[in-house]
C-alpha cells in the first residue's frame, strides 16, 4: 500500500456525472435550469429557483472573480502545498464554484482577484478545475 501521495476523489453519482465528464473533454459545466434558465452548482436534482426538474448545461467561460478563500493547515497532505488555498470563486457566468488556488502568489490572495480556471489531470483520470489568477 503507498501512503502519502493519496489525492482524495470526489463522489461521482448521476447528478453530477456530468460535471466530472465535462472536466475530462476540458469543459467547465454548470448546470441549468431548461425551465427558468437559473444556473446551480454544485450539480442537483431539482432547481432551487422553480423547483424544475429538467436540466441542461452551460460551458463556463471559467473566468470568475475570487468571492472568498481559505488557507488549510489541516490536515496537511502531502500532494498539496501548506497551506492549501481554497478559493470560492463567483463565476462570470452567475453561480459561485470551489477549487483550489494555483500560480498565486500567497500576498495575490485577495477578495476580488480575477481569476480563470484551469483543468489540470491532478491523478490519474481525476480532472481538476483549479484557479490562478487572471492577468488583465
Ligand atoms: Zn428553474
Amino acid at each position: 500500500m503507498t501512503t502519502g501521495h493519496y489525492w482524495p476523489r470526489p463522489g461521482v453519482n448521476q447528478d453530477t456525472q456530468f460535471f466530472w465528464d465535462g472536466l475530462k473533454a476540458g469543459q467547465l459545466l454548470i448546470q441549468r435550469c431548461t425551465g427558468c434558465g437559473t444556473l446551480r452548482h454544485p450539480p442537483g436534482p431539482v432547481c432551487i429557483a422553480c423547483h424544475g426538474f429538467g436540466w441542461d448545461t452551460v460551458a463556463a467561460s471559467g473566468r470568475g472573480t475570487l468571492y472568498s478563500f481559505v488557507k488549510m493547515h489541516h490536515p496537511p497532505l502531502p500532494v498539496f502545498e501548506q497551506p492549501n488555498p481554497i478559493g470560492l470563486v463567483e463565476l462570470e457566468e452567475g453561480t459561485r464554484i470551489v477549487g483550489r488556488l494555483v500560480d498565486f502568489h500567497p500576498d495575490e490572495i485577495r477578495i476580488g482577484a480575477p481569476v480563470e480556471a484551469v483543468i489540470r489531470e491532478c491523478a490519474e483520470g481525476l480532472f481538476l478545475a483549479l484557479f490562478r489568477p487572471r492577468r488583465v
